[in-house]
């Protein structure tokens, strides 16, 4: 007889189907290339397709080249309760990304099909089209498609070799004539539940196999120039020097400790690019310009640190004699995980006596595009070393079957139950 901390899921044929996904467009032995609308695409998506049609589920390609499988409800009116990720990869990526949210949730429905288990709702597993936006630079393209986020010229980006995107969807038999037609009708998603790895090394330093996502924090994306003197590095003396890149330096040294001033928060701070004018040994720096990333969950927090920054930037432009200037590239909010559906979750993860930390997602995964439109709930799989986006990213079959084994359980807890929407803190 089953306990009840045993398994529903089968870990066996989920990491049979994760193996085979990553034979397709396989590199470097453990990696994957499946860039999104390419042949390689195609064929995982038809193999997907395939693993679906054997579990009962029907099945359709959208008009944004989205596979999606569907397991009618007892109410087929009921706001669908939706369940995916992404099976198209980077160019040197590795076989987990997204494709363990496709294949767990494929897996986790099968098991309530096996079990006898018919949903209140509508359940759709769905593997978006070009989450990683690699191939035409932009990324989200299935899941801002279905929610009506896609902005103008979108079908006119070209890859590499000048495919646009249009012709990349037409070749694979979509047509974007039909976009209206694959558009959800607001209210039709309910919830949306998605398993991804952590592609970070958090849950890793914790020890711990699964984490609970409390939301996708928004980056605040600025460039700052700082602009001194340029000047003869042999001649001008210290004191009478503007130079903008030991400047610069001293921005950046001291915006990495005010980030780092509660080492319990999630904040994270970035300075990723640099650029130095005129860029020579014996020329005192005259411009500089550096990116600066900032992520929080807490935008209290992050707009305590954004103005901080600037009091640190006018102090030191006047301690360097510089002038600076900031532009401001992105700043998106953080979407935050429903807390009803946290909460489902949990229980889960409780019954199989799985401690379950909270943590933030640095990067944005189709959730993200989602979030616009219904409560979402995400888990964390743990990564080893935190590697991603290269073909020795690794989890291991036991943390992506209990990964897996929460999924199974707060679907069938939601489409017993039912859910109502309730979501937080908007
Ligand atoms: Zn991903």
């Amino acid at each position: 007889m089953q306990t009840t901390t045993d398994p529903f899921i089968n870990q066996l044929r989920l990491m049979q189907h994760i193996e085979e996904l990553a034979q397709i467009g396989r590199i470097a032995d453990t990696g994957v290339c499946r860039l999104a609308l390419t042949p390689e695409d195609m064929e995982g998506v038809k193999q997907v397709k395939a693993w679906m049609e054997g579990a009962g589920l029907s099945t359709r390609i959208d008009a944004f080249g989205n596979l999606i499988g569907r397991l009618e409800g007892r109410h087929s009116d009921l706001p669908i309760l939706m369940i995916g990720s992404h099976i198209d990869s980077q160019p040197y990526g590795g076989r987990y990304d997204g494709a363990i949210g496709v294949l767990g949730a494929l897996e986790a429905v099968q098991s309530l099909i096996e079990q006898g288990i018919q949903p209140l709702m509508p359940i759709e597993v769905i593997a978006f089209c070009d989450e990683e936006g690699s191939r035409f630079n932009k990324g989200l393209f299935g899941s801002r498609g279905i929610t009506n986020q896609l902005e103008e010229g979108e079908l006119e980006r070209q890859d590499k070799s000048g495919v646009t995107r249009r012709e990349a969807l037409e070749a694979c038999g979509c047509s974007p004539a039909d976009f209206d037609i694959s558009v959800y009708s607001p209210g039709s998603i309910g919830h949306y539940l998605e398993l991804h790895i952590e592609q970070g090394p958090v849950l890793e330093a914790m020890n711990a196999p699964v984490g609970l996502v409390t939301g996708i924090s928004g980056p605040l994306w600025l460039t700052v120039t700082m602009k001194g003197m340029a000047g003869h590095a042999g001649s001008v003396p210290m004191v009478m020097r503007h130079d903008a890149l030991a400047g610069s330096a001293k921005v950046i040294a001291a915006f990495d400790d005010m980030v780092r001033e509660e080492p319990e928060a999630p904040t994270v701070g970035t300075v990723g690019s640099l650029r130095v004018f005129p860029d020579s040994r014996n020329i005192i720096p005259e411009e500089v310009s550096f990116t600066l990333d900032l992520r929080d969950m807490d935008m209290k927090r992050r707009n305590r640190l954004q103005g901080q920054l600037m009091t640190l930037l006018d102090e030191i432009s006047s301690r360097y004699g510089l002038t600076y200037t900031v532009t401001e590239d992105t700043n998106s909010e953080p979407r935050y995980c429903a807390a009803s559906i946290m909460s489902v979750i949990r229980s889960a993860a409780d019954e199989i006596d799985l401690p379950l930390p909270e943590l933030m997602s640095g990067p944005f995964h189709d959730a993200l595009a989602l979030s616009y439109v219904c409560d979402y709930g995400m888990i964390f799989v743990r990564s080893k070393d935190g590697i991603s986006h290269h073909p020795s990213e690794f989890s291991s079959p036991e943390d992506i079957a209990l990964g897996t084994e929460v999924l199974y359980r707060t679907i069938r807890s939601m489409c017993i139950s039912g859910m109502s929407s309730n979501r937080y803190p908007d």
